[in-house]
């Protein structure tokens, strides 16, 4: 059975910070964007509690409890809210196709990616029940939270030296848990790591289980080389082993890096592709905040009218 394809002037696909922006900005400008949440409705913020550094919350907020207003902003000006998840995508022509939950399909003038991305974890039991109790993938987001304290940092490329040397500063001791007997990091990044007196890394180690009931209070590490386990006093855990930008059905038709992050021309939100704009961490390396997603899901929605009205789509 052949349906036909609806078609929408500005397609958003993706409801985290960057999206929602998008959404409040296209709707504003009468774009009639419609917004296709995915699996995670809110996106990563959804799993967190507090959240202190998103400007206008003087006393910080709960995740989900920002991400509600982000939608209520955006559905107040008439974005079109929907569930479902973008299957599969052809940019080969304008307009651009979309299927949506593998058997809806879509033609759209303008498209605003803000899929994000994904922290890898380590999949332990344990990291997963303590997730937003002690454990974290991101040291500037929680670090604060533990000025004083003792913490763990598992991870050896320059993310988590980086992020070992941020948490240098707020916490007591930072132990640097590092599977192999030396760090992939960049060697300036090491030198940082390795001079700081405060971070102790823990070589040809890895992470048997994070302790706690309700809050983290330790981490079991096992010695690779002499099959020791032993257990050290912390009160956060951080994972810093990457991120998986959730780009995978884009990445025929537009320019990515190799991890996947999706290129776009500097100073714009635009991709390769006319009328595919890109915000959020989806293309969005090095900061990875709810703060810069929201910034440049604005500037997709600024860059999607431009080119829309440039058309006389609008
Ligand atoms: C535990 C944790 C705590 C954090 N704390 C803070 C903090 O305190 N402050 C801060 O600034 N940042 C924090 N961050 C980082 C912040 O959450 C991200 O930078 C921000 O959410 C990125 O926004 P985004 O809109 O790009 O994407 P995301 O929030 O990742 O949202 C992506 C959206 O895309 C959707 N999606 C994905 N694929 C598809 C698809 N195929 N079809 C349709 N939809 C799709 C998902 O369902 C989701 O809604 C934290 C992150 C984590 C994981």
């Amino acid at each position: 059975m052949t349906t036909t394809a609806e078609h929408i002037k500005c397609l958003i696909i993706g409801s985290g910070p960057a999206g929602y922006t998008a959404a409040i900005y296209a709707a504003r400008a009468n774009m009639q964007p419609v917004m296709y949440q995915g699996l995670q409705p809110g996106g990563q913020l959804t799993i967190t509690n507090d959240v202190e550094n998103f400007p206008g919350y003087p006393d910080g907020v709960m995740g989900p409890s920002m991400m509600e207003d982000l939608k209520k902003q955006a559905e107040r000006f008439g974005t079109d809210i929907r569930y479902g998840l973008a299957t599969a995508v052809d940019f080969s022509s304008h307009p651009h196709k979309i299927t949506i939950d593998e058997n809806k399909e879509l033609t759209a003038d303008a498209v605003i990616i803000a899929t994000g991305a994904s922290a890898k974890w380590l999949g332990l039991e344990s990291e997963a029940r303590l997730n937003g109790s002690g454990v974290s993938a991101c040291a500037v987001c929680d670090g604060f939270f533990y000025r004083n304290m003792e913490v763990a940092i598992v991870g050896a490329g320059d993310t988590a030296a980086e992020e070992a040397t941020y948490l240098a500063n707020l916490a007591s001791k930072v132990y640097m848990i590092v599977r192999k007997g030396e760090m992939r990091a960049s060697k300036i990044m090491q030198q940082r790591v390795l001079d700081n007196p405060k971070i102790e890394v823990l070589f040809d180690t890895v992470t048997d289980e994070v302790l706690g009931e309700h809050a983290v209070e330790g981490v079991r590490v096992k010695n690779l080389l002499t099959h020791e386990c032993r257990d050290i006093t912390v009160q956060g855990f951080f994972v810093a082993i990457g991120h998986e930008p959730n780009s995978k059905i884009f990445q025929p038709y537009l320019h990515h890096d190799e991890q996947g992050y999706l290129k776009t021309i500097p100073g714009t939100s635009k991709t390769n592709v006319d009328g595919v704009f890109a915000c959020g961490d989806v293309q969005d390396f090095t900061y990875r905040q709810a703060v810069t997603a929201a910034g440049t899901g604005c500037m997709a929605a600024l860059d999607a009218e431009r080119y829309l009205a440039a058309l006389g789509l609008h």
